[in-house]
């Protein structure tokens, strides 16, 4: 294996990198037990920054049994919801006082710049624990008037769903961990949680801090591996009572097969396609620099980038010479430079799909007024890319890209069924924009597209008390908010004959 080669300009993470990496279970730091590793490298260079334990079927088995008699043994449901509460919130103080060494951990696994892990990644994962924590003491069932003969004392209780498998990606490594743990514990549930195997680094430098916080033995398990080994066995284990996923569509499906076994619960929280529309009373300037924004933020790579872009014809041609002028001025480079605005792709695999994507587009007869091409020939930068001239059948317009790249089509028409129509083609339902200065026509076309998130005039706009999550193919239940706790319930009715 090649040494570790750590960027010069760490300040925080160095030490930790340089550790021997453990996995959380049943709290202990353990190695897999085959003992085996695998790497993990930096996107801006291709070159290793550490090692991890590579976790699976027989790692998964430890770590569902640890929770198993966490949650069943009681030891975790003896723990008060206020206790659970301060233990959360204890854990989002923790996080916060390593943001730096979180963030830098961030930008060198993933790739992203070191200022949006420590303005947007960070701090949102830390919001995500403390709203939670304040849940934890508010979670309530109901009185029910029953209709039969006779008179009864109806009532709910909402229990938590007990072991939960937890699988997460490698966008936001850190927050989407804080998005899952956050509410399944709130809840009063145990985890078995997997980073992703591109950017597991947070992800256990969390578990140390969840063991700091206090945490009972078995309650949080953090794991490293593969998906089609530690992923499978865990949306397939006959203990585990519920699987949360978030990831690709094409992942989801796999994960629903494979729960189907003892037909535990399933959340999915998957991809998108999501439409940008801009009408033509829009303040452009607001709306061009948001539309960028959309596709741009994360280097594209959110389940909700704006990665459709529909204008008027009345102001199509400003939009996209707007977009492609702010995407040709975005300065790419590796995420610890202070001056880069955009990073690498997270992997050789995602460089090679989006760049495929973009070759397809070109062949399809897609113009491009933006990039399309790579940046350097080290590490997996993209430029951030403008297609125009796209059509509703293209590849490029109906998949999921996942990269720095939108498709640009002008609309004629007034009618918002119309613009609807437009915007609801797609087999995903995650979120969309609307760009416009009427507020009656924002809020008509709201009620008409068909996707879990409607931003108008902003996009991206993400608080831990906001439902997130799709119709469609874009998945099950819902991240965040009061609602996200329905995935983490079960609500038991019980009826006494008075
Ligand atoms: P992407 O395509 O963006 O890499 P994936 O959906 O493949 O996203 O991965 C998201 C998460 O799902 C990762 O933690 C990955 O390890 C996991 N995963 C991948 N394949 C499987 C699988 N067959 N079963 C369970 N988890 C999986």
């Amino acid at each position: 294996m090649d040494a570790i080669a750590l960027d010069p300009r760490l300040r925080h993470a160095g030490a930790f990198l340089a550790k021997s990496h453990r996995m959380l279970i049943d709290g202990k730091f353990v190695a897999a037990a085959s003992g085996k590793t695998f790497a993990v490298t930096n996107p801006a260079t291709g070159t290793l920054i550490a090692s991890v334990p590579e976790g699976d079927k027989a790692d998964v088995d430890l770590a569902v049994a640890a929770a198993r008699r966490a949650f069943d043994g009681g030891s975790w449901a003896k723990v008060s919801p206020s206790e659970r509460g301060r233990l959360l919130w204890k854990l989002a103080d923790l996080v916060e006082q390593n943001l730096e060494e979180l963030a830098e951990l961030e930008s060198i696994d993933n790739g992203k710049p070191y200022a949006v892990a420590r303005v947007a990644d960070l701090p949102l994962a830390v919001d995500m624990f403390r709203y939670m924590a304040g849940w934890a003491t508010k979670i309530t069932g109901s009185t029910l008037a029953l209709s039969l003969p006779g008179e009864y004392l109806s009532y709910t209780l909402r229990e938590p769903v007990g072991v939960v498998g937890q699988i997460i990606p490698w966008n936001f490594p850190l927050l989407m961990a804080a998005w899952k743990l956050a509410p399944a514990l709130a809840a009063g549930c145990t985890v078995v949680l997997k980073a992703a195997e591109q950017t597991p680094m947070s992800a256990l430098r969390l578990a140390e801090l969840v063991q700091e916080a206090g945490f009972p033995p078995g309650v949080v398990n953090i794991l490293t591996g593969f998906g089609e080994t530690a992923g499978a066995a865990i949306s397939g284990h006959p203990d585990v009572d519920k699987v949360a996923f978030t990831g690709s569509t094409e992942v989801g499906k796999l994960i629903v097969q494979a729960a189907a076994g003892n037909l535990k619960k399933v959340s999915l929280e998957l991809g998108g396609k999501s439409p940008a529309i801009i009408l033509p009373d829009a303040d452009l300037d607001a709306a061009i620099a948001g539309a960028a924004s959309a596709i741009f933020f994360n280097h594209g790579q959110c389940c909700c980038a704006g990665s459709r872009l529909y204008a008027h014809k009345a102001v199509y041609d400003k939009v996209v010479a707007g977009v492609a002028d702010i995407a040709a001025k975005i300065k790419v480079g590796p995420g610890l430079d202070p001056a880069t605005e955009m990073g690498p792709l997270v992997s050789d695999e995602q460089f090679a799909r989006v760049t495929s994507f973009i070759a397809d587009g070109r062949e399809s007869g897609a113009r491009v007024a933006a990039g399309g091409g790579r940046v350097g020939n080290l590490g997996y930068f993209v430029q951030p890319t403008v297609l125009e001239n796209t059509t509703p059948d293209m590849k490029v317009v109906r998949e999921e890209i996942f990269g720095p790249v939108v498709c640009a089509q002008p609309f004629g028409d007034d009618d918002l069924d119309a613009i609807a129509r437009q915007a609801n083609d797609t087999i995903y339902g995650l979120a969309a924009s609307v760009w416009t200065r009427n507020g009656g026509i924002a809020h008509k076309l709201a009620r008409r597209i068909r996707s879990g998130t409607v931003w108008l005039n902003c996009h991206n706009v993400f608080d831990a008390s906001l439902p997130f999550g799709g119709y469609k193919q874009s998945g099950w239940g819902r991240e965040m908010g009061e609602e996200v706790l329905h995935n983490y319930t079960e609500v038991k009715a019980v009826t006494q004959a008075l």
